[in-house]
């Protein structure tokens, strides 16, 4: 977990009523996976345990470091990052009509029990949730009952760091064992496809996304070009990044 997480969070280990967020958004389009294109509400929560694009052998930088990078950004800072209660969160989401709504992060499940309540809450409400997570941390039976679908990113080598931290077996286990998972990878270069097919085999993942990294329309385009066949070859899906195509790095869009 990066410095300062846990004392960040002691706050929330004594009232639990309420996350650390970074940006509500929406209505928007869901810009990548599975449900790509359709309307939804974005939650975006603060904190990760991983620190992409600044560990040995990183090809490409996380485009929410201020979700966690508390050295760049101000923590103190309500457009960084700022408690909200779980009340006030549904009532944003309750003001609109949109019924999709995506937890996202950062990583969603380090506030576990803010986020339990959060998707549980959703759930009585009658509204689908997906929850982005980089499927490091075990879902506990209570969430996978309330979710509707984890997009689980595991990160490969090329986001940096060691793949102890990146890959964590029984929590990827936990998350095929959930029947509500979908794989979606970042890949920039061809030789990261094998470093998906053996963990799609050695954890027996069956729904596979590959998705290039940018943050520009011109980098995603070109990456979409560069991965197709291959993705093709190994029978694994293909996602655009539309919000990019759309509105290139712009938060909160
Ligand atoms: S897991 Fe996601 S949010 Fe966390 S550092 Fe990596 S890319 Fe950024």
């Amino acid at each position: 977990m990066n410095a300062g997480v846990l004392h960040l969070l002691g706050q929330q280990a004594v009232d639990d009523h309420g996350l650390f967020i970074a940006d509500t958004f929406g209505p928007t389009f869901q810009g990548e996976g599975p449900s790509l294109g359709r309307q939804a509400l974005f939650i975006r929560l603060s904190h990760c345990n991983l620190s992409c694009g600044q560990g040995p052998g990183a090809r490409w930088a996380c485009d929410t470091a201020y979700t966690w990078d508390f050295k760049t950004y101000d923590p103190q800072d309500p457009k960084i990052r700022r408690r909200v209660l779980l009340d006030e969160l549904m009532a944003w989401v309750k003001a609109r009509t949109v019924r999709l709504v995506v937890i996202t992060g950062g990583e969603p499940l380090i506030q576990r029990v803010g986020l339990e309540r959060l998707v549980a809450m959703l759930h009585a409400e009658g509204y689908e949730v997906e929850i982005e997570t980089n499927g490091t941390l075990i879902p506990s039976e209570d969430l996978v009952a309330a979710v509707t679908a984890f997009n689980v990113s595991p990160k490969l080598a090329a986001a940096g760091g060691r793949e102890i931290m990146r890959i964590v077996p029984a929590a990827l286990a936990a998350f095929v064992a959930s029947g509500k998972a979908r794989f979606k990878f970042v890949v920039n270069e061809l030789d990261e496809f094998k470093e998906i097919a053996d963990l799609a085999e050695r954890f027996a993942m069956t729904e596979i996304w590959v998705m290039p990294e940018g943050t520009s329309a011109d980098t995603v385009r070109q990456g979409l070009r560069t991965i197709a066949e291959e993705a093709l070859a190994r029978g694994f899906n293909l996602s655009p990044r539309l919000h990019v195509e759309l509105w290139e790095d712009e938060r909160g869009r």
